[in-house]
């Protein structure tokens, strides 16, 4: 097949993240991906300006994840962990443990990020369920969230753009609050947190746990919120006897500034997920981890035993390149990399507010979001940032960046000077 033809076929048959395959927005064949840049089949090369989702943070083909990658498959590509275990399980376990709050000191391992939040939410149930509370069985969220596509994290996702009208009478009916709406530079107020404490104390009784995504909410907004927003809502949780879960699969390694988003905070989850970076982008893996409470309490009935494993749990390639990303993570100078980032974008993205369309610049770690006032259209936008030699991949009112963290200066201006050209031509073609 050539290029044309492997395009073609992909078209009429395969699925792709939230398409239509009756007439699916355009894909870019990839032939092969190296630092911050993605070759296509056509030899074009794009500054790869998303990480491929959060996930690849030292870029592509890397030589130290590459090696994990290959002397582990030549030892043990895979063995089942229902009785056995494997030392790139044991030793990421225990990096994770370490690297995170002293309560939290047990993992469970995941195939995904929905499937380990599944398990998050299947922790806070059993738990109650132990403590002899079964009527302990909603979840309380803020609106804009999004926690994966599975059914029990949709449930949590963002009610409008969650979908949920779609699968009404399906998904679990949980409590929802406004998404929060302090920022980092204004003055905190009560009224920021006024809702979440009267539905928290209102529905107590009934409440498992509260979830959310701490610091940024993602992909239901690519919103941020305030650290006193976490922490107060931290407070609330343990003076209510609920549970917190952090979904912190998008910002956990770094991504915000801080290893983990929850440590601008300085709070302590009951329940804490993580994914996407986790492997550097290499394989798909995710981890739950919780404090010794709930883990003790899940049996505290004798006989509760955690109701979840997966055919795949804590594939030993997965858990070796997990092991590799962390060490190359902590050996680099990813702080003042990410604050780099930050910077950059924040200059360079500031010009877009120029832009009658744009509503907003906001930026947070290697994080940079223009948002605009109305919803872009992908089929027109695509081409446009593939034909500047740049991969961005906008979604609804939303053009963002969270490139590799080793991204140079020259690149990302690439990606930036991108944006703001497509954003006005975009402008152009709306009026
Ligand atoms: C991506 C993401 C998920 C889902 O992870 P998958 O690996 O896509 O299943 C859950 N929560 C957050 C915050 C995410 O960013």
């Amino acid at each position: 097949m050539d290029h044309n033809a492997l395009q073609q076929y992909d078209r009429e048959h395969i699925w792709h993240p939230y398409t239509s395959m009756l007439n699916p927005s355009p894909v870019f064949p990839v032939a092969s991906a190296e630092g911050v840049y993605l070759t296509l089949e056509t030899g074009e090369k794009l500054v790869d300006g998303m990480s491929s989702w959060w996930t690849a943070i030292h870029g592509y083909n890397h030589p130290q994840l590459n090696q994990a990658i290959h002397q582990q498959v030549e030892t043990m590509a895979h063995v089942m962990f229902g009785g056995l275990t494997h030392r790139p399980a044991v030793t990421l376990a225990k990096k994770l443990i370490d690297l995170t709050t002293d309560n939290l000191q047990h993992v469970f391992f995941a195939d995904s990020g929905s499937v380990a939040v599944e398990v998050s939410i299947k922790m806070a149930l059993q738990y109650w369920v132990a403590q002899d509370r079964p009527e302990k069985n909603k979840l309380l969220t803020v609106r804009n969230g999004y926690h994966g596509d599975t059914f029990g994290a949709m449930a949590v996702c963002d009610p409008v753009n969650g979908m949920h009208s779609m699968f009404k009478n399906i998904l679990a009916d949980h409590l929802f609050v406004d998404a929060p709406r302090c920022d980092d530079q204004s003055a905190w107020k009560a009224e920021y947190i006024a809702q979440f404490k009267q539905t928290l104390a209102q529905h107590q009784h009934r409440i498992a746990a509260v979830i959310l995504e701490p610091m940024v909410q993602n992909t239901g907004g690519m919103r941020f919120y305030c650290a006193e927003y976490l922490r107060q809502l931290s407070q609330l949780c343990q003076q209510h006897h609920v549970l917190l879960i952090l979904d912190e699969i998008a910002t956990g390694f770094g991504r915000t500034g801080t290893l983990f988003a929850y440590q601008q905070a300085q709070i302590e989850p009951d329940i804490l997920v993580l994914g996407k970076a986790l492997t550097g982008g290499y394989m798909t893996l995710a981890a739950t981890l919780a404090s010794t409470k709930v883990a003790e309490g899940i049996s505290a009935d004798q006989h509760g035993v955690l109701m979840h494993g997966p055919t795949f749990m804590a594939n030993p390639m997965a858990c070796a390149v997990a092991n590799a990303s962390i060490d190359l993570l902590l050996a680099s100078d990813w702080k003042s990399k990410v604050k780099r980032i930050e910077q950059q974008l924040q200059g360079e993205l500031a010009r877009c507010t120029d832009v009658a369309i744009v509503k907003e610049v906001r930026c947070k770690g290697a994080i940079g979001v223009v948002e605009l006032h109305q919803p872009i259209d992908i089929y027109w936008m695509q081409p446009r940032f593939v034909a500047l030699g740049v991969w961005v991949r906008p979604f609804n009112k939303l053009v963002y960046l969270m490139p590799p963290y080793i991204i140079n200066p020259a690149e990302l201006k690439k990606l930036t000077d991108a944006i703001y050209q497509v954003i006005h031509e975009f402008s152009d073609r709306v009026h």
